[in-house]
């Protein structure tokens, strides 16, 4: 189990290593994320069985094309779906895809932004909910591809779906987000609608585990493509990520995608993470989420429990994680303190070891995330808030 394997090597092996040293070793103090799976902090802590595999891996040539061929037909049965992809991250899949659904039609599939061969009247619109705009929506751009906003962010009509779709839309992208829910059209609507003008539905579901079953949901819900992070909660390489779904467009997406040298070749996945993702599909889908749910549970529970002896901070249960996945927060609120203050007590904790990150809140507190978290390191966090908590003095 990834999460455990910290403390427990740091425990057997007395004085010997500590889980981080090798960043130590050069001078770069590691973090305690309670943040959640967050790429800047390395996205999450990989199981042993997927870097045994990516070891193994390690050790023998093979040709790439056959192995993403294969680890994507095993990926798709353990996953339910026709057909799967390993990209270079979920949001080398979000390019890959934009690229496979703008070249839906054509000869060859093969996306070209420059030169005599490039095709120049493709579709190339996108069509999105503006309640799910996301910082990745960038690679539709790297494809050629040009966003088309519908709705506002507190409400969209179906009508609006429908006048966005033109032979100028190569998919819509629909980024499901349990916190959203108001402000948007259900999937399954809108692929009611845009399947009706023949247009596929792309998901960006990077985040959206557990639970596990999001990884056939999406695509059972009418998905054309479903993406999903490798390193988030699948714990597999930060540089992996899954394209799950058609199988027509996922055979359109390889022919852009590395080892071809097309224009999604600077996005590659070596075989060690094509191994690496696969294996963690497989331990993923293998892990007792209940028990998982109830480890959560217990630490959230550490920090009510925490908070109640204390006057200057309320701590309540959030039910929803950070991208709306149904995996419990710790929220503390400070009783009198600024978000400036606030700011300077996670810049602290930040500061010095045992560093320790988390997220802000919107007003002037901040969540705990358990999903990341070695067992026992949300001691080691209530500890280090009790000293920094008395340091700056923010009382009522
Ligand atoms: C994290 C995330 C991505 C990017 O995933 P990577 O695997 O890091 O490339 C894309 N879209 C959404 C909604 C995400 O949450």
């Amino acid at each position: 189990m990834s999460v455990g394997r910290g403390l427990a090597a740091a425990a057997t092996d007395g004085n010997a290593r500590r889980a981080g040293d090798i960043y130590r070793s050069i001078g770069v103090e590691p973090i305690i994320n309670g943040r959640s799976t967050f790429t800047i902090l390395g996205g999450s802590l990989m199981a042993l069985e997927v870097s045994a595999a990516m070891r193994e891996a390690s050790e023998a040539f093979v040709d790439l094309v056959e192995l993403q061929q294969a680890v994507g037909g095993r990926i798709a049965e353990l996953t339910r779906n026709e057909a799967a992809f390993v990209s270079g991250g979920a949001a080398a899949g979000l390019f890959l895809a934009a690229a496979a659904c703008i070249c839906r039609d054509t000869a060859d599939g093969i996306l070209r932004l420059d030169g005599p061969d490039r095709i120049t009247d493709l579709p190339r619109e996108f069509v999105i909910h503006r309640a799910h705009r996301i910082p990745y929506d960038l690679a539709i751009g790297l494809a050629g591809g040009r966003l088309v906003e519908i709705g506002t962010d507190s409400a969209t009509a179906v009508w609006e779906l429908e006048a966005a779709l033109s032979p100028e839309t190569a998919a819509v992208l629909y980024v499901p987000k349990a916190h959203l829910a108001p402000a948007v059209i259900p999937l399954a609507d809108v692929c009611a609608v845009a399947h009706a003008r023949g247009i596929p539905v792309i998901v960006d579901a990077a985040a959206q585990l557990p639970p596990p079953e999001n990884l056939w949901r999406f695509t059972e819900a009418g998905g054309d493509l479903a993406l999903f992070s490798g390193g988030k909660a699948l714990c597999g390489p930060a540089s992996t990520g899954l394209v799950l779904g058609r199988a027509d467009l996922v055979e359109r997406l390889a022919r852009n995608a590395a080892p071809l040298q097309r224009l999604g070749r600077p996005m590659k996945v070596g075989k060690e993470d094509l191994i690496g993702i696969l294996a963690a599909v497989d331990w993923y889908l293998n892990r007792d989420h209940e028990a998982l749910g109830r480890q959560y549970e217990a630490q959230v529970d550490h920090f009510l429990e925490w908070g109640r002896g204390r006057s200057d901070v309320s701590v309540v249960r959030e039910a929803m994680g950070e991208a709306g996945q149904p995996t419990p927060r710790a929220w503390i609120r400070l009783s009198s303190a600024s978000a400036g203050e606030r700011d300077t007590l996670l810049a602290r904790l930040r500061g010095e070891p045992p560093r320790v990150d988390l997220l802000a809140d919107e007003e002037n507190g901040f969540y705990v995330a358990p999903e990341t978290l070695v067992p026992g390191e949300e001691l080691i966090i209530s500890r280090r808030l009790d000293a920094v908590l008395a340091l700056l003095a923010i009382g009522p």
